[in-house]
């Protein structure tokens, strides 16, 4: 029997998981940790690619009318003049009083609209002050983003370039090149993942806001007349991934943004929030941006950046729909959505309940004891089924401990190789989830578990 311990998850126990067992660390720990800056270690480096790879499935594979680009990270310097993203600030405000934080004016206002407490209690009349102290806010500042360094020998002026603060750049600039090699024509989109890079004034929440990270985008080229629709239909694309990769559909939203909240260049914008430990926060923006984005690199290269259709001569300049995605917000999102601890009998276990796709590990394959040809057989499974998965094999401490540590990872079956194994050649087949046990024979557990694989998944937390 197990009882599940309702809400259980809170940031700092992701945070000491991830570190336990190896998924995400302090970057340059050594020399005392640069300031929100994190590494990835084994686990987490495959679960973030099992994120990514899903993502490539789903916005690629699965359709035929999305490419993929992998644009380089610094990029002609007029390319921040023309998206208007040399000014790509945010508006910085100090603490007066006793702490003397900084904030985000703009995050400030949000939470107020939004009713959160601590931000509410401190303003009053549409007069912000600090959420932390309480005291008076300097007038705003508008603080650059964008990492500045140079290229080549000399550092002058001429040689200032860029780190990229988003990737969809990179794809408006090579709108021109994929429309001739790619044989598509709108409505079509092009794919991107990659990192960027934001001086961002106020870090945190462990891997949600770093200064480094991965963004996965999509920019999708339509005809103008059908921007709202396909806007829809990205809402909706979205939405459908993150449930149907396992996110409970209670802990997501969509979001649409303000009018005084819309950036430059959007004339529509939906976040996706997802309940993280802080509140519900952006995972995902799904922008209309209007051709503002083509017309302005156009213009700055004296390119023309259009669509021409061969047969009627009909031009265009099509409308863009931007589906934006974090992918370490999303790992975070994932590994927050699949928390439990719950009781089983008489005994807490802590497990991620990982849609088995985004499991960085599927199978762990574990002789019940290291002799009595026990060990070998477990070892020959193995070999066999890590040439299909992502498979681990362990011999070490208790089986109960073993188990424990694979639940913390996330693996979704366990294989137990024991004395009837060695006698009839039958092993039992363990689900993470239900903690079911079956028994089947030992040349059956590949095709069973490449069967489950393949098999839809629902969050056992839906009951
Ligand atoms: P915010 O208002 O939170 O700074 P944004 O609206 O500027 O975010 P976008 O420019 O829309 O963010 O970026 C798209 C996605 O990229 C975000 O939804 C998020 O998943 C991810 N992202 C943006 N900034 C960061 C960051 N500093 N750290 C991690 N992920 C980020």
């Amino acid at each position: 029997m197990s009882t599940p311990i309702k809400d259980a998850v809170t940031m700092e126990k992701i945070v000491a998981l991830c570190k336990r067992r190896g998924f995400i660390f302090q970057s340059s720990e050594i020399y005392g940790g640069l300031a929100s800056t994190y590494d990835y270690g084994h686990y987490g480096v495959l679960l973030k690619s099992n994120v990514k790879a899903e993502w490539w499935r789903a916005v690629v594979q699965e359709r035929d009318d999305v490419v993929a680009l992998d644009a380089a990270i610094l990029m002609h310097p007029r390319t921040w003049e023309a998206s208007g993203l040399e000014g790509f600030t945010d508006p910085l405000v100090q603490c007066l009083g006793k702490c003397k934080r900084r904030w985000r004016e703009d995050h400030l206002r949000e939470a107020v609209a939004k009713g959160e407490a601590q931000a509410e209690a401190r303003s009053a009349e549409g007069e912000l002050h600090c959420p932390e102290c309480g005291g008076d806010l300097s007038e705003p500042r508008n603080f650059n983003l964008m990492f500045e360094t140079h290229m080549g020998p000399v550092q002058d002026e001429g040689s200032r370039v860029f780190l990229r603060p988003e990737t969809a750049q990179g794809i408006f600039v090579n709108f021109k090149n994929v429309l001739q090699f790619s044989r598509k024509r709108p409505p079509f989109g092009i794919a991107q993942v990659g990192k960027s890079f934001r001086n961002e004034i106020t870090p945190g929440n462990f891997i949600f806001r770093t200064r480094e990270f991965e963004q996965m985008e999509i920019e999708f080229f339509v005809p103008p007349a059908e921007a709202g629709r396909w806007h829809e239909h990205w809402m909706e694309e979205r939405m459908r991934w993150y449930t149907e990769l396992g996110i409970r559909p209670d802990h997501l939203r969509l979001r649409a943004h303000g009018p005084d909240e819309l950036s430059h260049y959007s004339s529509a914008t939906s976040d996706i929030e997802y309940l993280f430990p802080m509140g519900f926060s952006e995972l995902e923006g799904i922008a209309n941006r209007g051709d503002f984005d083509l017309t302005q690199h156009a213009q700055y290269s004296r390119e023309k950046l259009e669509y021409v259709d061969s047969a009627s001569g009909d031009r265009y300049v099509p409308h863009v729909i931007e589906p934006s995605a974090g992918a370490d917000r999303g790992t975070l999102a994932f590994m927050v959505d699949a928390y439990d601890e719950e009781e089983v009998e008489g005994r807490e276990r802590v497990v991620l309940r990982l849609h088995p796709r985004l499991a960085p590990v599927k199978v762990a394959v574990l002789p019940l004891v290291n002799k009595d040809g026990q060990p070998e057989l477990a070892r020959d499974l193995y070999q066999d089924l890590r040439r299909r998965m992502p498979a681990e094999y362990d011999a070490g401490g208790s089986i109960g401990k073993r188990y424990r540590r694979q639940d913390e990872i996330g693996t979704p079956w366990g294989v137990t190789v024991d004395h009837q194994t060695v006698e009839d050649g039958t092993v039992t087949l363990r689900d993470r989830d239900s903690l079911e046990q079956t028994r089947l024979r030992i040349g059956e557990v590949g095709g069973e578990l490449a069967r489950r694989l393949g098999a839809e998944w629902r969050s056992p937390k839906l009951g």
